[in-house]
């Protein structure tokens, strides 16, 4: 099927496409104020909170901006003067959180893994136990600059067992993957509005422990990013404090019914899987090579190696693509041999299938054609 490239299917880590029925949401002007607006916002709340199975304990606090910014709200208002937060990084994710805690001074730690493979849970629990000054601990479920899945339950359990605070970046897994309060026990989970819960980028959203929060009260060196401050602001009035990000909020409420029509997150996540498989099946029988070990791999996105081939380059594969209707991505960390396609979105199967021919097209417009597996064998 030909795409058209001026509308071209986003197969990136993010932004990540978004389906028309949560675009056409954006037409209208949205005041701040209208019962519609109060609606759709604690519509939204509710469905968050509904899906980490917290309802009554854990409150859901969107704030305008990217993830990071729920990321660094989080730290600031979770990790108290005096605490001290545990950063495990194998990822692009990971480093940025360390870069959060450099920037707004909060005392950390930080473990560092080999990229392609998961920490193990003795890791945390070695760092924990050689650091009685950790409070809390902070993990990024699904390392998106590789899509290696980090193993979540085992450091919650960890965490329980020595009592600490367990945040977590779930920018990348919530809304497709079981993130569970009651099991995981978290003080708080950051999300993306874009990536899976498939809504216009603009909102980074946090579900907060309400105790946790509580203890948070006035903890804050950031007045735009104060969370205590935002959640309690919307509790009482269904407003944000600022100028809201009003049709970004119309269409998450949207994308959230459209969530729950598909199924919630087993459904996204089996859907996901099927354009995972599919791709990689598909790319493997162009002779591409993956980068992480499929047992560690999230379904999300997937690291291929650049061929060795002297005619490849991934800025053609790009330009080839585009033409074709399809965005890809670069490799992240020092992976400079790598380039990404992500599976997230309102993409299909049959979408995977189209991307995948489009890359052989290309392959072969630069003169990479009629190569076996051998020959295409990664370039390291
Ligand atoms: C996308 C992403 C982020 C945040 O990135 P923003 O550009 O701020 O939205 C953080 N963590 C993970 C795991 C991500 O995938």
């Amino acid at each position: 099927m030909r795409r058209d490239p001026s509308n071209p299917l986003l197969l990136t880590p993010g932004p990540v496409s978004i389906s028309m029925t949560t675009k056409r949401v954006m037409l209208t002007d949205r005041a701040s104020g209208g019962v519609e607006f109060q609606a759709d916002l604690q519509f939204a709340r509710d469905y968050m909170v509904g899906l980490v199975g917290g309802r009554g304990d854990y409150t859901a606090v969107p704030l305008p901006g990217s993830a990071t910014y729920a990321n660094e709200a989080v730290i600031a208002a979770l990790v108290p003067v005096g605490g001290k937060l545990l950063i495990h990084t194998n990822g692009v994710y990971g480093d940025r959180l360390i870069e959060i805690c450099a920037h707004t001074g909060k005392s950390y730690g930080a473990i560092r893994t080999p990229p392609f493979t998961p920490a193990t849970a003795a890791q945390f629990e070695a760092a924990i136990e050689a650091d009685p000054a950790i409070t809390h601990v902070m993990i990024v479920h699904c390392e998106t600059s590789t899509g290696v899945l980090n193993p979540l339950e085992a450091v919650a359990d960890v965490c329980r067992r020595h009592g600490k605070g367990l945040l977590i970046d779930a920018v990348a897994s919530f809304g497709a993957f079981d993130i569970d309060a009651k099991r995981l026990g978290f003080q708080a989970v950051t999300v993306s509005s874009n990536k899976c819960m498939q809504a216009a980028p603009g909102i980074g959203w946090s579900v907060v422990q309400k105790t946790a929060l509580e203890n948070a009260k006035g903890n804050h060196s950031t007045l735009a990013l104060d969370l205590w401050d935002q959640n309690q602001h919307m509790d009482r009035t269904a407003a944000f404090r600022f100028t809201p990000p009003t049709q970004v909020l119309a269409a998450f409420a949207q994308a959230c019914r459209e969530h729950q029509a598909e199924g919630g997150a087993p459904a996204r996540f089996r859907r996901y899987s099927r354009n995972w498989r599919r791709l990689v099946d598909g790319m493997r029988q162009l002779g591409f090579v993956t980068v992480v070990p499929d047992e560690f791999a999230s379904p999300i996105v997937a690291t291929f190696h650049n061929p060795a081939h002297p005619a490849f380059s991934f800025e053609r594969l790009f330009e080839g693509m585009k033409k074709r209707g399809f965005i890809i991505f670069p490799g992240r960390l020092a992976l400079a041999n790598t380039f990404r396609i992500g599976c997230m979105g309102d993409v299909v199967e049959a979408d995977m299938a189209d991307a995948v021919s489009a890359v052989a097209e290309s392959m072969e417009e630069m003169g990479v054609v009629g190569l076996g597996r051998t020959e295409l064998a990664m370039s390291g």
